[in-house]
């Protein structure tokens, strides 16, 4: 009887980098790459230019390959940080673009480590495994962050050892103590808000831009959260504390990537708790808070009320996560006498581990919520608006809130049946924090 070839397991399958860093100011590497023979390589492949590749036409046979690569001048022509780009006297590069990749059918998890025999460094947020390894699946690779490899040098968040910070020099106006000091505000921010750090060893990178404030950030989390924000180069140290997009980011670090139903709930924490936040920091006034819900919430209601959260596109993700997020924060302090809210919910599930690094379906999240308040009270809200929409009344909650527009100007109802709640949702309690002050996280002198 023929015996039959059992299929390996995706995770068993590994092709093994060492990655030696021969020039680390020019940023040029010797790659040799192994792979298991199951995996069948039928050759190796650079993505984006391959100019910067050399390899001797033998140089690769049985899924053994050997090759130099000019990752600098790769990534000078890149210039690009969703591939690679110049950092100061290193490289920006996501992991896709670091490795000769292998042409295969197979899962394969491929496993690299890194050489210094030369000096220079690496940042990154990825962890390595008992042999110096660290892990990527072939197969999720653009899920992977950015890495900095060459002449890099961290710098400290003030207050955070969780996080680490890279600073791309010669860029900014803004000088390096401001940008450490704005960062280092931002994270105890979250420090406030979350109880702890938001992350675990994740990498923060600030790349300078000709365009004014800070106007794109992202973050990836596979193996480990990298936040990269683009900063104006003629931002002033005030466009940042009045920007929203590093608070927004840091805030995804915080919980639990969920998929399954869509980004919705993920987007919508971050946006519901970004200008919360700014307001506790001091950098944002309660006025403005409640202007902004009462003039963005109802680009929601169409996902809320319509299809379904599960089912908004791009534009109903953001606004609809997070009406569904106030709802579900009015909900949990109304349920609980004001003893709960939803931001306690997340804070619970951070505290378990559920961080931006793990994936978990959404509705494990919001049971952990009805878990803590005793209750069908947030599964109860889910039902009404993840999968399909039912009916909402956005002004008649303004009014129950006590908040209202007149002339451009905000006006508070304290008879109103909520407006006990308004403190609990701005603040996190019935006293307005203390502010968070740049000065704070800058060098005495
Ligand atoms: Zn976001």
């Amino acid at each position: 009887m023929a015996a039959t070839a059992v299929p390996a397991r995706a995770d068993d399958l590994t092709c093994d980098y060492d990655v030696t860093l021969v020039d680390p100011g020019a940023v040029k590497l010797d790659i040799s790459v192994a792979c298991d023979p199951a995996v069948k390589v039928t050759q190796f492949t650079a993505l984006g230019n391959r100019d910067h590749w050399w390899t001797d036409p033998e140089g690769y046979r049985d899924g053994n390959g050997r090759f130099t690569y000019d990752l600098g001048a790769f990534a000078k022509s890149e210039d690009n940080m969703g591939s690679a780009m110049v950092f100061g006297d290193a490289a920006l590069v996501t992991p896709g673009f670091l490795l000769a990749l292998p042409e295969t059918e197979h899962a394969v998890m491929l496993r690299f480590r890194l050489k210094f025999p030369a000096g220079g460094a690496v940042l990154t947020a990825l962890q390595p495994d008992k042999d110096g390894y660290y892990r990527v699946p072939l197969l999720r690779l653009n899920e992977a962050g950015p890495l900095i490899l060459g002449n890099v040098t961290a710098e400290e968040i003030v207050g955070d050892p969780e996080l680490t910070l890279a600073i791309q020099p010669d860029g900014s106006l803004i000088a390096r103590e401001q940008l450490i000091a704005w960062v280092s505000a931002v994270a105890e921010g979250n420090r406030r808000f979350w109880a702890r750090s938001p992350a675990r060893k994740g990498l923060i990178i600030l790349v300078p831009t000709p365009r004014g404030g800070v106007p794109f950030g992202r973050v990836l989390s596979l193996g480990g959260a990298v936040v990269t924000v683009l900063v104006g180069r003629r931002a002033t140290p005030q466009d940042l504390y009045d920007d929203w997009v590093l608070v927004h980011e840091m805030l995804h670090l915080g919980s639990p990537l969920m998929r399954d139903t869509g980004a919705w709930l993920n987007e919508g924490i971050a946006t519901f708790y970004e200008p919360v936040l700014r307001a506790r920091a001091g950098w944002k006034s309660e006025d403005d808070v409640w202007h902004e819900w009462i003039s963005q919430m109802p680009r929601g209601i169409p996902a809320v009320t319509g299809a379904g959260l599960a089912n908004a596109g791009r534009g109903g993700i953001y606004w609809g996560g997070a009406l569904f997020v106030l709802m579900a924060e009015i909900e949990s302090l109304q349920a609980s006498g004001g003893k709960i809210g939803f931001s306690d919910c997340l804070r619970a599930v951070l505290a378990e581990g559920g961080d931006v690094t793990v994936k978990w379906p959404t509705m494990k999240l919001l049971d952990r919520c009805d878990a803590l308040l005793g209750g069908n009270v947030i599964a109860a809200l889910a039902k009404q608006h993840i999968e399909r929409g039912s009916a909402m009344d956005l002004d008649q909650l303004w009014r129950r809130l006590g908040v209202s527009v007149a002339d451009g100007a905000i006006r508070y109802d304290d008879a109103a049946e909520l407006a006990w709640l308004r403190p609990l949702i701005i603040w996190g309690g019935t006293a307005r924090p203390a502010p968070i002050s740049a000065s704070g996280f800058l060098p005495d002198g």
